[in-house]
């Protein structure tokens, strides 16, 4: 038998100045979770990626092995490099959605979010829908994400079949919902339990992709199904769960007068075996000290949504006081009940709520959140989150400052900065509150390029 020599695996080599975080800074203000070693900074630094994985991190200065002299280098001196964005919670069919006025919860979703879900049922509505969310979600910086599509098992498919040819990391499950909404948008339960077993069979656990068991949210499955949606995930292990809970008080009533017997919003789910440490739940923002004390026990994290909870009026979620009592949580943009898809802006927006409440959220603690943190909390903190080598080479290069306004900013904490290392917090805080899509130079998704600011495009690739 004769060897065949494989051929060589991509290399590529990234430069810029490189900003991840390597432990949870908590409410710590700046200083003290930089002294505790949660903020990572390594200017003019080089990484080398090959196959798709980060193989080295170090100085620009350091000599470059001769056998990568002619790597193709994208070249980001003197501009952030973070690890990509991790949105916990999304809807893909609700771009069609975003920005619609004037509703709370309930009266959005009959009004403008059902009818558009219901031409999912079009594999080529599927189709075009799935590659215009996740080119939306890289040109924001996005690359990782938890994902809802619609009821129709070829909306979950359409997705599946477009991230795994990005490589990208992506959880998703057809929609389950058998009651309480309309014609063309209900599923029932056997159907339902066979189309989540085939989606998991073929792909859960393969090119990055995960099954999880999607549940709408209570009002809309019958006990019936969500006891099949607890089977599921007691089945088949490493299946994710993802719902939403406690968003809006007129939703939580609704959710006591179906359930009755149930304790609380949250134990609709428990009690059938959904809330483990792999489950993710939108919101939770009415959740009481007992669900606390549940999702703790379980390692369950809420998806924080801070862009949609301001929009739909929905509440204010008391992150601190939800980690004080061991809940994880990580950040999410909720379009289209968010009104972005930028993760920048949702920090924005969760700083704002954290303020109403007299809490300062750092910079630190929300880009720490969007990146490692959810990574930790989704079980890939091997994968994801860290600009490391071993890690998928899924890392955003964003320039400082865009426009007169955030370039004038920026000048005068670059200044600071300069003064004393210590003010580094001052410039990332205001780029993360003025910063959006439009600063995103390039989206690198194991180490493949699927978005690049048209701008860049001609002067990106220098040569070796
Ligand atoms: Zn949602």
């Amino acid at each position: 038998m004769s060897l065949t020599p494989a051929s060589p695996a991509p290399r590529l080599i990234v430069l810029g100045d490189l900003l991840d975080f390597p432990k949870d800074p908590g409410f710590a203000p700046p200083p003290e979770a930089e002294q505790a070693g949660a903020v990572r900074w390594r200017p003019d630094h080089r990484i080398r990626i090959e196959a798709g994985r980060i193989l080295a991190v170090e100085p620009a200065s350091t000599p470059l092995p001769a056998d990568w002299a002619q790597v193709p280098v994208h070249d980001h001196r003197g501009q952030l490099i973070l690890p990509g964005f991790i949105d916990t919670h999304v809807h893909c069919p609700q771009l069609d959605v975003i920005a619609s006025f004037g509703t709370e919860l309930l009266d959005w979703l009959n009004t403008y979010t059902f009818p558009a879900e219901r031409r999912y049922v079009d594999p080529a509505v599927s189709q075009a829908g799935a590659e215009r969310f996740l080119n939306a979600l890289w040109a924001h910086g996005t690359t990782s994400a938890v994902v809802f599509p619609t009821v129709h098992k070829v909306s979950a498919e359409a997705l599946f079949e477009r991230a795994s040819r990005a490589r990208m990391r992506l959880v998703t499950g057809k929609v389950l919902m058998d009651r309480h909404a309309p014609d063309g948008l209900r599923d029932d339960v056997t159907q339902a339990e066979h189309d989540c077993v085939d989606l998991i069979q073929r792909w859960h656990g393969r090119d990055r992709q995960a099954f999880a068991v999607t549940v709408r949210f209570a009002p809309t499955s019958t006990p019936e199904q969500l006891q099949m949606a607890g089977a599921l995930c007691r089945d088949h292990a490493g299946v994710y769960m993802q719902t939403h809970v406690a968003e809006n008080r007129d939703e939580v009533k609704w959710v006591a007068e179906l359930f009755p017997d149930a304790r609380s919003y949250l134990d609709v789910y428990d009690r059938d075996g959904l809330i483990g440490p792999r489950a993710v739940l939108a919101h939770g923002i009415w959740l009481n000290d007992e669900d606390r004390a549940v999702m703790r026990a379980h390692g369950a994290q809420i998806a924080h949504s801070p862009s949609s909870n301001l929009f739909l009026g929905s509440g204010l979620f008391d992150w601190r006081g939800a980690e004080a009592d061991g809940v994880r949580v990580s950040l999410a943009s909720d379009v289209g009940g968010g009104t972005s898809l930028s993760m920048l802006r949702n920090m924005g927006d969760a700083y704002k709520i954290q303020a109403l409440q007299g809490v300062r959220l750092t910079a630190w603690k929300a880009l720490h959140t969007a990146t490692a943190g959810a990574a930790a909390h989704l079980g890939l903190a091997d994968e994801l989150g860290l600009i490391e080598p071993g890690r998928m080479a899924d890392l955003c290069a964003w320039s400082w400052a865009e426009g007169d306004v955030g370039r004038h900013r920026d000048q005068i904490a670059q200044q600071a900065a300069s003064l004393d290392a210590g003010r580094l917090h001052e410039r990332a805080f205001a780029w993360m509150t003025l910063a959006d899509e439009r600063n995103l130079r390039e989206t690198l998704i194991a180490g493949g390029s699927v978005f690049r600011a048209p701008a860049l495009a001609p002067s990106l690739l220098a040569s070796a």
